[in-house]
């Protein structure tokens, strides 16, 4: 079952009293009456089953009736830091990456980053708008973030406390498991994926001075919103099976 998004002001003290845009989604293309029951989430880690009690033009009120605290996925601590790729694709990126399971996300200006888009400040609404639904659909409860733009040293400034990884094939590319051997489920990991342009060599340099990995997403070279996709995919399924290894 989908989880709706509710913004954590929705919800006080038992009740959900919704209004606007999601109310409209869970009475005309849910079609939920009173008596039935709905799964949501706060995005903060909290799941909800709700009773709808009463519907009408401007709201509905649902009773909540199971409140469930999730631990964050695996993906939790990875943030993607990419240089948004032009037109729709970054929403592809987006939404795709939170499906996956990434933690944050924040948008990078790098030297051969497109300048057009950059000046486009209803692009982060338009990201986080995607976000909070692919979290939802994908039955995730953490909402991940997605940060302001950022240039490429600021992001690499706050990644070099954890792991940073740069997707960039050559030579001294890791696998992406081989790079984040020793990582555990909560360690920070950024994430750097490259405009169509890819990363400068003085970006690689700066990268590599932080103690940055090169990893290879394989031989063939792919889009940048591919290339997160594949990358979120890579290291979300290496941590788990980190997990699961101990776990045995
Ligand atoms: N024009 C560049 C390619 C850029 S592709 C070139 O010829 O090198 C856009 C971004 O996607 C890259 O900066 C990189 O971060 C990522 N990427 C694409 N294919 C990749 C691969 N095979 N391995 C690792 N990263 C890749």
């Amino acid at each position: 079952m989908d989880r709706i998004f509710l913004p954590p002001d929705v919800i006080a003290e038992g009740t959900a009293t919704v209004k606007g845009s999601v109310r409209r989604h869970i009475t005309d293309s849910l079609r939920l009456r009173a008596g039935e029951r709905f799964l949501a989430t706060d995005g903060l880690g909290v799941e909800y089953l709700l009773q709808v009690e009463a519907v009408d033009r401007t709201e509905l009120v649902a009773k909540v009736i199971e409140t469930r605290e999730r631990k964050p996925g695996p993906g939790c601590a990875l943030t993607l830091a990419i240089s948004p790729p032009r037109g729709g694709r970054m929403e592809i990126a987006v939404e795709k990456a939170v499906e996956c399971g990434v933690g944050r996300i924040v948008p990078l200006t790098t030297s051969r980053s497109v300048l057009k888009d950059r000046r486009d400040s209803s692009r982060p609404e338009r990201w986080r708008r995607i976000a909070r639904s692919a979290t939802a659909q994908s039955g995730r409860v953490h909402l991940p973030e997605i940060t302001e733009t950022l240039t490429f040293d600021e992001a690499l400034d706050r990644a070099s406390e954890g792991k940073c990884l740069l997707a960039h094939p050559g030579l001294q590319a890791y696998s992406i498991p081989a790079a984040l051997s020793g990582t555990r489920i909560g360690d920070p990991v950024t994430l750097f994926v490259g405009p169509e342009g890819g990363f400068t060599d003085d970006e690689v340099d700066a990268a590599r001075r932080i103690g940055a990995l090169e990893v290879s997403l394989g031989p063939t070279r792919l889009r940048s919103e591919t290339a997160a996709i594949a990358a979120v995919t890579l290291v979300v399924a290496s941590l788990s099976t980190e997990l699961s290894r101990e776990a045995g």
